[in-house]
């Protein structure tokens, strides 16, 4: 199978440093093996994404010479595969409706998991009694056991999604698609066999593979870049007002995101394809496993 990569960003502000980062990494990995470089705006959760700022991304993109070989697809027009992919599961019986509010879950005293989020304590799940009458208001994935999966650069992976996650969301109380479903659905749609973004989606991947598996999917290759941190130690982030780039200056930008990378940029070039060029046959595609 060819290469086919993508990068993924939520518009919910413009590019920066951090975000930078990961975008190159997976524009790199793909150059370096020959492949297809896509970009995909994730705006499922449309009330956080400020208009225009999909195409502040775009723009910011092409002027760093990483443009994409199709066309960018929008999550938010995209509905209807993620509804095809509900009604599999639940006709499979591996989603269910729940209709617990959120004071509830927090009441039943469930852990709360790494990633922040309350560890629904499965009171809809069928054998439980299901919703007792009460109407659906989200819906969930019936997790079970453990995934291991293996990281490019992490190495091997583990997380137990029934005592550490426990039955996610897939579609929220307020219509909108959860992050998980949308992505796998997406990156299958989309053909993609190599996933490359920031450290700090590492934790998701389990809950991606588990709904790859229970839709039938095959699962991409993942690498996960070391994170910038602010100087503060806090993870870089749009949450905690990382400024957005300065793309006057293209290769200065492109070479701070290759030195956060640990790798030594090209020399300054006249022309920013020839140096990207460059800066792709130095991307250490072996260091990070061969992804093949
Ligand atoms: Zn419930």
């Amino acid at each position: 199978m060819s290469y086919r990569g993508r990068f993924a960003p939520s518009p919910t502000g413009p590019l920066h440093d951090g975000s930078l980062v990961a975008a190159l990494a997976s524009w790199l990995d793909a150059r370096a093996h020959g492949g297809q470089w896509l970009v995909r705006i994730e705006d499922v959760d449309g009330p956080r994404c400020p208009p225009g700022t999909d195409d502040l991304i775009l723009g910011q993109l092409t002027a760093l010479g990483l443009v994409p070989d199709e066309p960018p697809v929008w999550q938010s027009r995209r509905g209807d595969l993620y509804q095809a992919a509900l009604d599999r599961l639940i006709a499979a019986g591996l989603a269910y409706g729940c209709a617990c509010t959120r004071a509830e879950i927090a009441a039943a005293m469930g852990p709360r998991a790494k990633h922040g989020e309350l560890i629904y304590p499965g009171t809809c799940r069928p054998e439980n009694g299901g919703t007792q009458g009460r109407p659906v208001r989200a819906w969930r994935f019936r997790v079970q056991g453990r995934i291991d999966w293996q990281d490019r650069r992490l190495g091997a992976q583990s997380q137990d999604l029934a005592t550490e996650v426990g039955d996610f969301v897939l579609k929220r109380a307020d219509g909108l698609w959860a992050y998980q479903l949308a992505v796998v659905v997406d990156d299958a749609e989309q053909a993609i066999t190599d996933v490359v973004r920031g450290e700090d989606l590492a934790d998701n991947t389990p809950r991606q593979i588990a709904l790859q598996r229970a839709l039938g999917l095959p699962t991409p290759r993942y690498l996960h870049t070391p994170l910038v941190l602010a100087a503060d130690g806090h993870k870089l982030s749009k949450q905690n007002g990382a400024a957005a780039i300065d793309i006057g200056a293209p290769q200065e930008r492109l070479r701070e995101a290759m030195a956060r990378l640990g790798l030594s940029a090209p020399p300054v070039s006249p022309a920013l394809g020839p140096w990207l060029a460059e800066a792709a046959a130095r991307w250490p595609g072996g260091h990070f496993g061969s992804g093949s």
